[in-house]
């Protein structure tokens, strides 16, 4: 099954680190993009720090001016979830919590069109038991995209026991068709790179419980001796404490309590004082 056509909109609910990310993306593949969110202004916020970002690249001579102008007659935030009834693909980028999402995806079945495509961005959740309420659980598919999404070309395809092979297929082609590198997966707890990745943050923050070394030492030593892109606690702040939690104690919980995935309780306080990092202005390192 190709591509979905240019012509099809698409919906993004979530207008945070990630759902901002993905309508930049899915608007600058040629889409006409409705961005949606529960919090008042947040998705008319969406909008204008994309048009921002887009406009600093138009600044470089990374994008004709041209092509901003037709992108902003396509990218518009939408005041209520009613508004994305003529999505073609819907792709949720909210809380990590599976009731949450769960009851998002029952209210978006009553309005889109049967054959609308529904996909989550979930970064840990099951796949199957997002999609196990619906009346159509064959057209979900997870559609997990990496921060920053306009960079980072990685998307899991992430199917489900009843995702239906033809939307599988579908949501691989229309992210090849936007200039990314899908892989498939099955739903297992974390998918493959957040399963992977579990060890480094969780090592880190056990290095710095037992005092080891500080987290500005620690990172260094993992960019420049150990070579990864970013060290453990720089990129926990970009990912986000809360989200970066809830994703441990999602797969902490899916494996049954395995120690391996034990939640750290430096981060648990993070999160309480909401210390969230980047986003927040604060978390391991000061960013206002
Ligand atoms: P975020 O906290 O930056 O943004 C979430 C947004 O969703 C907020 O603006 C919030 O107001 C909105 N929201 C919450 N509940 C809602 C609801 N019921 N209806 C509509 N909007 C609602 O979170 P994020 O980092 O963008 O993460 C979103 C999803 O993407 C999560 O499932 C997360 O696991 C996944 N993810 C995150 C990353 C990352 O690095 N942060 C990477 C890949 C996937």
């Amino acid at each position: 099954m190709g591509a979905l056509p240019t012509s099809a909109t698409v919906a993004v609910i979530g207008a945070g680190t990630m759902g901002a990310g993905i309508a930049q993306v899915a608007a600058q593949a040629g889409h006409p993009v409705l961005l949606y969110d529960a919090a008042a202004g947040a998705a008319e916020r969406g909008v204008q720090g994309i048009l921002r970002t887009l406009g600093k690249l138009v600044d470089k001579g990374r994008l004709g001016a041209d092509a901003l102008a037709d992108i902003r007659g396509r990218l518009r935030a939408a005041a209520t979830l009613e508004e994305l009834a003529p999505a073609g693909l819907v792709i949720e980028a909210i809380v990590e919590n599976l009731d949450v999402k769960r009851e998002l995806f029952a209210r978006l079945e009553a309005l889109v069109a049967a054959d609308a495509i529904l996909a989550t961005n979930t970064s840990s959740i099951s796949v199957t038991a997002i999609a196990a309420k619906l009346g159509r659980p064959g057209r979900l598919a997870g559609m997990h995209f990496f921060n920053p999404a306009p960079l980072m070309k990685l998307v899991e395809v992430v199917s489900g026991l009843a995702t239906s092979a033809e939307v599988a297929a579908r949501v691989h082609a229309t992210c090849e068709a936007w200039g990314k590198a899908p892989v498939h997966a099955k739903s297992t707890p974390g998918f493959i790179v957040n399963r992977v990745a579990r060890p480094y943050y969780a090592e880190g923050l056990r290095l710095l419980g037992e005092g080891a070394a500080d987290v500005a030492t620690l990172d260094a030593l993992l960019r420049e001796a150990g070579g990864f892109r970013m060290g453990p606690f720089e990129l926990m702040d970009l990912i986000g404490h809360d989200v970066n939690f809830a994703v441990t104690s999602s797969v902490f919980a899916a494996y049954f309590n395995d120690p391996r995935f034990t939640p750290s309780l430096i981060q648990q306080e993070l999160v309480a004082a909401g210390y969230l990092g980047r986003k927040s202005g604060r978390g391991f390192y000061d960013y206002a």
